[in-house]
Order: C-alpha cells, then sequence, then structure tokens
C-alpha cells in the first residue's frame, strides 16, 4: 500500500496552516488511504527563528553589509539572547512578556523600526498585546532584512524566492537558480524536509503550491527527492499550478517532479495512486501532466468528467500539523487589516466556486470559480464543531471567493441554534442581499468582518466588469455590516481598461469618505492584471483593450501585457493611492487634499464632498 506525504513548502502565511493538504489529508484517510502532511514552511520559520541558528548565522563571516545590517550584527548578542522569548510570545505561549517588550528596550531595533515613530499614535487604539506582537513583528522583519542580505537573497518572512516565479514564461532562470549552491536557508529546509521523509517513509509526495512563492522551495526539495529518494514519486498540485501551469510544454521541469495536477486534487490523487498501484494506465489519469517516454510533456485526462461531490471533499483534518508552531504576527496597527497575520483561524469552505462567476477580471473559467456547489448550513455547521475538537479553536475564516448570502443566512440560524460560541470571517460581495437583518443575523451568529471588492469605485467601471454591484450598493451593504459591529475591508483596484485619471481621482475620493463615515476600516489598492483566464483576457475588445502579443509560453502563463491606447502613469497613480489608503487606515489625513498624496498634479475630485454622506441620507440611514 502506498504511504503520501502532502506538505506545503516554505513559504505561505505564518499565522494558521494553508488549508489545502489539511483538506485532501482529511479526503484521503477517510478513503483509508495511509497519509501524513507536514507544514515545511512553518517548521522552517521555527528553526531559523532560533538561538541556535541565529548564532549561527553571526557566527559566519560578511563582507560588505549596508549600514541597516551592520547594526543588527552590532546587536546580534542581544538578538541570540531574546529571539527564543519573542518567538515563544508570537506563537502564544508566553503572553507575560508583552509589557516588558512595550515599555523597555528589551528588544533591539533596526531600519523596520524607523517607521515606528509615525505609528506610534496608533498603539493608542491597541491593546498591549497587540502593540508587543507588532514591535516582535519589526524585530523578526529586522532579522529577515539580514539573512536575505547577508545570505539568501529569495527569502522573506511569508514567500520564499517568489520573484523567481512571477511572470515566469520560460524555466530557465528557474533551472540556473537550481544549479547554484545551496544557501544556508535551503540548506536548513533540506534538512528538516529529510527528516521528514526519514520518519514517515513516503513512496509518494504531494507539495500544494498555492503561490508564486511556494513553487522555489517544491523545486529545491524535488530536487533532493530526486538525488537521494529516487524512488519515491513527485507531484504538485494547487492554486499556482492550476492557474499558471495549464499549457506547460517545457519537459525539464519534470527533472524535479513526476506528476503535475491541475485544479482540485481529490479526484486527481485517486487517479495517481491507482495509477502508480498499476491499477490503471496512464492515459485514465485526471487532469495530469507528465513527461511520457519520448521525453514530451503529456496531458492525460483534461476532458475527464470524474467529480467528487464538494460534500465528500470538504472535511480537512489537521491531525500532523504543528498548531502549537504557528505564529500571531501584527504587521499593520489596524484591527481589520492584522486579522490576515494574527491568529490561528481554521480556514473552511462553505461553497466550492462562485455563485456569480461573472467578473470580467477573475478567472471565471477555470472550475475553482467556474463550477459553484454549496454544502448546507448543517453539514459546514457540523464541519466548524470537529474542527475546533481538533484544533481547541472557535475562530473560522470563511476562504470563499465569495460566501453566497443564502447560506450565511442559513449558517447564522444554524450556528445560533446549536449555541455555537464562534468567531468568523468571510469574502463576500457587496450585494443587496446583505440587507440590516442579515447581516444584524450574521453578527449576533459571531461574524467578526468581512472583505469584499469595491474594486474601481466608479459606477461605469463596475458596470464594464461585469461586478453586478454599484458604488451605492457596496455603501448600502458596507454601512449595514459597520452598523452591526462587523469589520469591512475593501479589495480595490486601478488600471482596468479605459480607466482615466479622474475616475481614479474620484475612486480615492470616494473611498475616503467611505473611511470617513466609518463604513470601512480597512482596504488595499490592486493594480489590474489581465489574466488569460478571465472575460477580459479572452476578449480584450469588448473592455476597450488589445492584448500586445498572445503566445503561449513554455512554462508558466497567467497574465497578458495589454494596451487601451491610453498612457495613462498607473505606477504613480497606485503610490498615490497606497500613501492615502495607508493613512485613511490609521484615521489620518481624511481632511488633506487628494493632491498632496501624489507627485504628479492631479485633476480635482469630480464628486461632491458629501457623496457617500448623501446616499447613506437617501438610503433613509
Ligand atoms: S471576483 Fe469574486 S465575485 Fe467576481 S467572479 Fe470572481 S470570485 Fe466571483
Amino acid at each position: 500500500m502506498m504511504k503520501i506525504l502532502l506538505t506545503t513548502p516554505p513559504l505561505t502565511q505564518l499565522n494558521t496552516p494553508y488549508p489545502a493538504t489539511a483538506y485532501l489529508t482529511g479526503f484521503l484517510s477517510r478513503k483509508g488511504i495511509d497519509v501524513v502532511q507536514s507544514d515545511l514552511g512553518i517548521e522552517l520559520i521555527n528553526r531559523m527563528f532560533c538561538e541556535s541558528f541565529i548564532e549561527t548565522i553571526f557566527a559566519v563571516p560578511t563582507q560588505k553589509l549596508s549600514a541597516n545590517a551592520r547594526k543588527i550584527y552590532a546587536n546580534h548578542l542581544a538578538y541570540a539572547e531574546t529571539i527564543d522569548v519573542a518567538m515563544n510570545f508570537l506563537r502564544g505561549a508566553d503572553s507575560s512578556l508583552a509589557t516588558r517588550i512595550c515599555n523597555t528596550d528589551f528588544l533591539p531595533r533596526a531600519g523596520r523600526f524607523d517607521q515606528l515613530a509615525d505609528m506610534e499614535w496608533a498603539f493608542g487604539t491597541m491593546g498591549f498585546t497587540d502593540q508587543a506582537r507588532h514591535l516582535v513583528t519589526l524585530y523578526i522583519e529586522d532579522l529577515t532584512d539580514y539573512i536575505r542580505e547577508a545570505f539568501s537573497p529569495h527569502f522573506s518572512l511569508n514567500r520564499y524566492a517568489e520573484h523567481l516565479s512571477l511572470y515566469a514564461p520560460c524555466f530557465t532562470q528557474l533551472e540556473k537558480e537550481l544549479k547554484q549552491p545551496l544557501n544556508i536557508v535551503d540548506e536548513l529546509m533540506l534538512n528538516i524536509f529529510d527528516e521528514t521523509i526519514k520518519s514517515n517513509s513516503p513512496s509518494l509526495v504531494g507539495f500544494s503550491i498555492p503561490f508564486p512563492g511556494n513553487l522555489y522551495g517544491a523545486l529545491r526539495c524535488g530536487q533532493f527527492l530526486k538525488a537521494n529518494y529516487p524512488h519515491i514519486k513527485i507531484v504538485w498540485g494547487g492554486g499556482y499550478v492550476s492557474t499558471e501551469l495549464r499549457q506547460l510544454s517545457d519537459a525539464r521541469v519534470f527533472d524535479y517532479v513526476d506528476y503535475i495536477t491541475l485544479d482540485d486534487g481529490e479526484p486527481s490523487i485517486l487517479k495517481l495512486i491507482s495509477f502508480l498501484e498499476n491499477k490503471i494506465t496512464e492515459n485514465e489519469l485526471h487532469k495530469t501532466l507528465f513527461k511520457d517516454a519520448s521525453a514530451n510533456v503529456k496531458m492525460a485526462g483534461m476532458q475527464s468528467t470524474y467529480h467528487i461531490p464538494f460534500d465528500e471533499t470538504a472535511w480537512p483534518s489537521y491531525k500532523g500539523l504543528p498548531l502549537d508552531k504557528y505564529l500571531s504576527m501584527t504587521e499593520v496597527a489596524n484591527p481589520m487589516h492584522k486579522l490576515w497575520s494574527d491568529g490561528r483561524w481554521n480556514k473552511l469552505t462553505l461553497a466550492h466556486g462562485c455563485y456569480w462567476a461573472k467578473c470580467a477580471f477573475c478567472d471565471t473559467s477555470l472550475p475553482y470559480i467556474s463550477e459553484y456547489e454549496p454544502l448546507t448550513a448543517s453539514a459546514i455547521a457540523d464541519r466548524m464543531e470537529d474542527v475546533i475538537k481538533q484544533t481547541g479553536c472557535s475562530g473560522f475564516h470563511f476562504v470563499d471567493e465569495a460566501a453566497p448570502p443564502k447560506i450565511l443566512r442559513e449558517l447564522s440560524l444554524e450556528i445560533i441554534h446549536r449555541r455555537l460560541a464562534v468567531s468568523w470571517w468571510t469574502n463576500i460581495r457587496f450585494e443587496k442581499a446583505f440587507t440590516k437583518d442579515l447581516c444584524a443575523l450574521m453578527a449576533k451568529a459571531g461574524c467578526i468582518a468581512v472583505s469584499g471588492g469595491i474594486e474601481v469605485a466608479s459606477d461605469r467601471l463596475l458596470l464594464l466588469m461585469n461586478k453586478g454591484v454599484t458604488v451605492e450598493q457596496a455603501t448600502l451593504s458596507a454601512t449595514g455590516f459597520t452598523e452591526s459591529g462587523i469589520m469591512v475591508h475593501a479589495y480595490l483596484m486601478y488600471g482596468f481598461p479605459t480607466q482615466t485619471v479622474p475616475e481614479t481621482i474620484d475612486a480615492l475620493e470616494t473611498i475616503r469618505q467611505m473611511f470617513e463615515q466609518g463604513l470601512i476600516q480597512s482596504a488595499f489598492w490592486h493594480r489590474y492584471a489581465m489574466t488569460i483566464h478571465s472575460p477580459s483576457g479572452k476578449e480584450p475588445s469588448l473592455f476597450g483593450a488589445r492584448c500586445l502579443y498572445s503566445q503561449v509560453n513554455s512554462f508558466a502563463n497567467n497574465e497578458i501585457p495589454f494596451t487601451d491606447g491610453r498612457e495613462t502613469d498607473f505606477d504613480s497613480l497606485g503610490d498615490g493611492l497606497r500613501k492615502a489608503t495607508y493613512n485613511y487606515m490609521h484615521g489620518l489625513g481624511f481632511d488633506w487634499s487628494l493632491q498632496k498624496w501624489f507627485e504628479k498634479k492631479m485633476p480635482k475630485p469630480g464628486i461632491s464632498p458629501n457623496y457617500i454622506r448623501n446616499l447613506l441620507i437617501k438610503n433613509g440611514w
């Protein structure tokens, strides 16, 4: 019988496990398959940020360090003395340290603390523990800067070598990097991985690669397995490979992996196990790429209709994950924003896919969006009760792309009926189904926060991109949530085809007013990217754009360069948008002219300074 090890290669978020291996482990173990899981990323971080590793790096002679790195080195004894207690604090194992961290110069400080003077006012709204978490986060980031500068240019706290995998049309650069000698972080990662292999003796290792920042780790581990354990088969799956590697044709990648599975992992891995046990032929594999006997990349089962109901797959098992090693960090002094890095949220999904699946910028042609399949409220509540028992944690992050309001209503009633004392947050669309009553019901059932797209915050562009939401509707939904005590985060976007500078300035003014009215607590601007799986990437002309080229790359395929025939300088606009919004998130700068956030001359807003207020009055708020 096969033994399977599922692992998340470095690095993703550090506060809670990425859920893919937990879902797959739950599914396979219920099928009676021998499966174990590990989180190589969190193990690596815990082994890096400890006294012995810190002493090791400071004992290595380095040359030509920057002034900041020299400052860190000058304090190397203080770092080595404090790192274990600081990490214990982030792991939640010793909260008694908070006061000392806040009130004394207990932690050494370098470049990351330079921003602190500007932020000290923000600590007034946060408790001691949050303040201390923020200070320890800066201290860890200082050490991270040192490691990156002195030893591993690829290393950052929640992604590893991401820059090598972002926009990687061909494999050559990655392969070149993989031929370089191991750096100190690679060595530690592979030592931990080797221990995991030795203690589990798997015959198949599955790497979940959700983001570009996990690819390099998977490749290095694959290289290690091929050199040291050539009998072990390797399979990749996850969001990054399912999105970007669908058209892979470069067989060199298969020096590091044997099989690449696309879309939902469950049907693919079941078929792969059957194939490796000689029960089916390779042609019967499900949505799987591999290198055939002629050394060409072959795709099998791309049209396969094999389907496993979501109800059967969506029940995670956390067995084997080191739940006491995750770190609660606070990067930004904002209570909504910190949810992403602070707290060991259990991740669950209410439905497979998106019930809307129409937004022009979204990968709506991929099954993880297009194939909608909800769970019942009672099935979700059953899973919540089971996961609380497994993890001892009552907080949930429902990681749906857009949680359906109907399910949220039924789930809220079910949670209240079962008297579950839980807290939860999720992504939503700001749509009219989120009435005052539904928001109040969700709050009563433990909802503490929602995030959703207001995107370009312009009615013309929201219509063009088929968001199905207007600025007025988003304002009313956000009001319903905040009036019920639910925090709101807005995903914002700039650079959509045909978007003008005045529209972008009006969008910022709209967001400024929403912050000022207390309707949103946090927001982030993303630059629009035209992707091959989105409606705008499939038919750019419908959106006023034209592709600059459309060749198929041999490695990753995702973003398409395009033009809308305008010369809008969205780079400098983006800097100003982010600067303004960062300040609004901290309650600052509402009375500043928008021009102050931009280096270039900008038009004045074309909307009334009371635009949002008037919408609220008009709708009886
Ligand atoms: S952007 Fe969100 S709401 Fe729109 S289709 Fe994608 S997942 Fe659904």
